[in-house]
């Protein structure tokens, strides 16, 4: 057995280059304790992460032809190999506590694992990973840029973010649509904002979700307006000028 159909609805894209592969197992720390790998397909980075011995490896794949691939191929990764849906998974049940992620991530659900990862941000100590070139530029973006988001601050506020290369199309069977992009998320020292992080999280969408709107407007409902004084240098902007720390400002000066 040597062979899983890939399949459009799981975003399977198999990496067929193994320098790429070895470049992004070599990204994680090498000090990595417990370590996950998301949809690892048919092994191409696991083949490489096992040759680094980390102490605690854990495999996510939803697929059952893959599931049933890395068994065969794995037949000692069997307790380590769990057949399900990342986003579904309790890592309760699989680590004591901080770990690291690592994967060549399936783009359909990309937002949503980033997502997670935010929600878990006082356990995910690392993530290393490549996602549409797009999604991995979004993340890393800084304010000023066109496609500085949600995502960019929430994970800034967090993680300190990387952009290490690009991945063309062609090394991948079958080729995606786009270019991808390999990112590392690194978590920085912020144990907690002062603010409240829901809060914080809710002016950030609220804001970008009208991004066209200056922060008096789209932040209106929020209660922006009460605080003309302390906020008036920030009404004008729009949310892809504002910084982490300004963000966070306005989520202080809103409670
Ligand atoms: N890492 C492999 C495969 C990448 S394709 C490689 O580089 O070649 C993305 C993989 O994620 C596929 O194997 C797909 O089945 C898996 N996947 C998709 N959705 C998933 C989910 N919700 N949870 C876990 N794995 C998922």
């Amino acid at each position: 057995m040597n062979y899983v159909k890939p399949k459009k609805r799981l975003g399977q894209h198999f990496l067929n280059d193994q320098n790429i592969a070895a470049n992004i197992v070599e990204a994680i720390h090498p000090d990595t304790q417990h370590l996950l790998e998301i949809g690892p397909g048919t092994g191409v980075l696991t083949d490489i992460i096992l040759t680094k011995n980390f102490p605690d490896f854990k495999i996510i794949e939803i697929d059952e032809e893959s599931v049933d691939f890395l068994n065969f191929k794995y037949p000692q990764l069997k307790n380590q190999l769990i057949k399900g849906d990342f986003l579904r998974l309790k890592f309760d049940d699989i680590f004591p506590g901080k770990f690291s992620i690592i994967g060549n991530f399936p783009y359909n659900i990309s937002s949503q694992i980033l997502f997670r990862v935010w929600d878990e941000r006082h356990r995910v100590d690392e993530v290393v990973g490549m996602f549409q070139k797009e999604v991995a530029e979004r993340v890393a973006a800084k304010p000023g840029s066109k496609v500085y988001g949600i995502l960019s601050v929430l994970l800034q506020a967090f993680y300190d973010i990387e952009y290490l290369f690009t991945v063309p199309e062609h090394v991948f069977i079958p080729p995606p649509k786009v270019k991808s992009g390999v990112i590392r998320l690194k978590r920085n020292n912020t144990i907690q904002l002062e603010v409240d992080e829901l809060l914080f999280k809710n002016v950030i969408k609220t804001a970008f979700n009208q991004r066209r709107k200056t922060l008096s407007n789209s932040l209106k409902s929020m209660g922006f307006k009460e605080h003309t004084a302390e906020l008036s240098h920030l009404a004008s902007k729009r949310p892809e000028q504002l910084s982490v720390s300004e963000f966070v400002e306005i989520t202080r000066l809103l409670k």
